[in-house]
């Protein structure tokens, strides 16, 4: 008698256990999908800001400085004559160049 009642009360224990190993795991993936919609939000917000800046040549005194390190980094890939794009994260150059907050994927950005 006393052996089945430990039996269940393990069982119960072993129970308990998974279920807050499934519920961890299902709070890991949501996790990363808010954090992968926020990645993504932010790229958005940043691509329309610099597009913006871009037009309006807003940050030319930044967007000079990166620009120049940009032209001869060797993942600069030139699209035509006024386009330039950032092989590593895909960004059009000149605007992102021009956005405040944006950084270069290889750190080449961090004296400026
Ligand atoms: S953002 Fe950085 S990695 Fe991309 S082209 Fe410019 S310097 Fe190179």
């Amino acid at each position: 008698m006393k052996s089945q009642i430990l039996g269940k009360k393990i069982m119960l224990e072993d129970a308990g256990v998974i279920l807050i190993e499934k519920h961890l795991y299902l709070i890991n993936i949501v996790m990363r999908v808010v954090g992968s919609m926020i990645r993504i939000i932010k790229k958005i917000r940043n691509i329309i800001i610099g597009t913006w800046n871009n037009v309006f040549h807003r940050n030319n005194e930044i967007a000079e400085k990166r620009l120049k390190i940009c032209y001869a980094c060797d993942k600069c890939f030139t699209l035509s004559k006024n386009i330039k794009i950032c092989t590593l994260c895909g960004c059009v150059l000149e605007s992102k160049a021009r956005v405040d907050n944006e950084k270069c994927e290889l750190n080449l950005w961090v004296n400026i």
